[in-house]
């Protein structure tokens, strides 16, 4: 296959191993970093703070400007359409129950959405804070891969990145002209970090606090602490600080033990701290409920029946499923929330459906290897592909395969990539990049802020790349497949 000419392109041995050096110190001094995986250490637990680099590319990765600029255009109208889904009640009926019927997990979700609504339970203010997945086809352009509703990640260090790329480029001699010109400014955290601050303010009780949901033992927390200093930094910018009194952190279990709701009020507290916004950076995942007294689950119950703000609601979490993605592939449907706007979004989908539609059954006959398979389910490793997809479609009940989309595969254009990976000490030349065949999925993030049906805020909020080997079909940074990228828009 052909690849794509790039910023990597050119740089001699000698270049890419002083470049390798300076990003490397610069990664580190920037924060570009996870925790240490307690795994990978000999007693099972990481000490406290043992790092190491994130995956990171050395340069950026060539981008359409046309398409990106089209990415950034849309997400305003992705974030309005999300909105108004999470907000029909009578789609998410049709949508959801029977993707959930053989799915425990969302079939858990939509009984609490459904007990908190009979509840009377009312959350006015919603704070979104979205990524659009996008790979760019070689053949048929920009198309989605998936929108994430909640916990997306990596806004932090993308935004750290940008700097370590601007100077990396700078360093191997490029322009600062030509640099303005073809790394956008990338600020992800700093628009959330705003976002957060009006949403508090619109909450109204200055004297409560934020609370991230996070899971015990995080690994990508640098991502996270970074959002945590835009929040303040946004609010000691704003026309009138609030001065939001603090972030507290905790897991389920934690919440468990000192989480309170007032009846009378819908207030949430913790222990004597109320609680203003509820940031879920955990629990999208079956494993994050999996302890059997239920714990994790009575906790959740007890913030969503408050009328905290929930980033995402529970209505954001059933609009976020693969299911609902499907069926906004629907003719006609995107165009219900968006009227006269519909086609700009509707460009950048593949042809989807529940694999128990007829459809899904002819398109495998045609060509199974050109489909994935996905679960209802978010944060990687859970999909399908090409032959292993018929065969696992085959052993499925009509009943089990509505639990299931099957999406037609996205071919982007592969480019060489040069990764700096942690664990690249074992390699026979650690001071080198790796040097990969790789292609690239462009994540845009976009800020939402509304009371009810009226938005204050709507905006798109930067960028970050996944690059990975062409040869994986899986992505992901924590799992160790994706390196983070910027753009090189060309
Ligand atoms: P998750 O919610 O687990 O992140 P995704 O839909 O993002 O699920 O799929 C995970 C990964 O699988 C993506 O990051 C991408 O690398 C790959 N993938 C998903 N859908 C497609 C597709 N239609 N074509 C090509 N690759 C895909
Ligand atoms: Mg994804």
């Amino acid at each position: 296959q052909q690849h794509r000419r790039n910023p990597s392109s050119g740089l001699t041995g000698s270049q890419q191993a002083r470049l390798s050096s300076l990003a490397r110190d610069l990664a580190c001094m920037n924060g570009l970093l996870l925790k240490d995986n307690p795994a990978s250490s000999s007693s099972g637990s990481a000490a406290p703070d043992r790092c190491m680099m994130a995956p990171i590319t050395l340069v950026p990765s060539s981008f359409s400007k046309e398409a990106f600029n089209q990415a950034v255009e849309l997400q305003a109208l992705f974030n309005s359409l999300y909105h108004r889904v999470s907000r029909d009640h009578n789609f998410l009926c049709r949508v959801i129950p029977p993707a959930a019927e053989s799915d425990s997990f969302l079939s858990a979700l939509w009984d609490m959405y459904q007990t908190v609504r009979q509840s009377g339970a009312d959350q006015p203010i919603t704070l979104a804070l979205n990524r659009a997945d996008y790979m760019l086809d070689e053949e048929a352009g920009l198309k989605q891969v998936e929108i994430n509703l909640m916990a997306s990640s990596f806004g932090g260090l993308a935004q750290r990145l940008s700097t370590v790329h601007r100077q990396v480029m700078s360093a191997a001699g490029v322009s600062e002209r030509q640099l303005a010109h073809r790394l956008p400014d990338n600020r992800p955290a700093e628009t959330f970090g705003e976002a957060f601050i009006q949403a508090f303010k619109l909450y109204g009780r200055p004297e409560a606090a934020i609370l991230f949901v996070v899971s015990p033992d995080e690994r990508n927390i640098f991502d996270q602490r970074t959002l945590e200093a835009e929040i303040y930094a946004a609010d000691a910018s704003s026309d009138s600080p609030v001065h939001v009194p603090q972030i507290l952190r905790r897991s389920f279990d934690q919440i468990a033990s000192s989480a309170r709701l007032e009846e009378s009020s819908g207030r949430l507290y913790l222990a004597d701290q109320e609680v203003a916004i509820v940031y879920y950076r955990h629990g999208y995942s079956p494993d994050h409920f999996s302890d059997p007294a239920g714990v994790a689950w009575s906790a959740k119950l007890l913030m969503e029946r408050s009328r905290a703000i929930k980033c995402p609601s529970l209505a954001y979490m059933l609009a976020n499923t693969k299911a609902v993605q499907a069926a906004l592939c629907e003719p006609g449907a995107v165009a219900r929330y968006l009227p006269g706007k519909s086609a700009k979004v509707e460009a950048t989908f593949v042809d989807q459906c529940v694999l128990s539609d007829s459809r899904a059954h002819r398109w495998l006959l045609a060509d199974p290897e050109d489909f994935v398979l996905k679960p209802q389910r978010e944060g990687g490793g859970n999909n399908i592909y090409g032959r292993d997809v018929v065969d696992f479609a085959s052993r499925l009940t009509t009943r089990q395969s509505a639990a299931y989309i099957l999406m037609r595969r996205i071919r982007p254009q592969q480019q060489v990539s040069l990764m700096l990976k942690a664990d690249q000490r074992l390699s026979r030349r650690p001071e080198m990049p790796l040097c990969v065949s790789a292609i690239s999925e462009l994540g845009i993030y976009g800020a939402l802020v509304a009371k009810n049906n009226s938005e204050r805020l709507n905006c798109s909020a930067g960028h970050v790349l996944r690059t990975k080997s062409a040869f994986t079909d899986e992505g992901g940074v924590a799992t160790g497949f994706s390196c983070i990228d910027t753009v090189y828009l060309v």
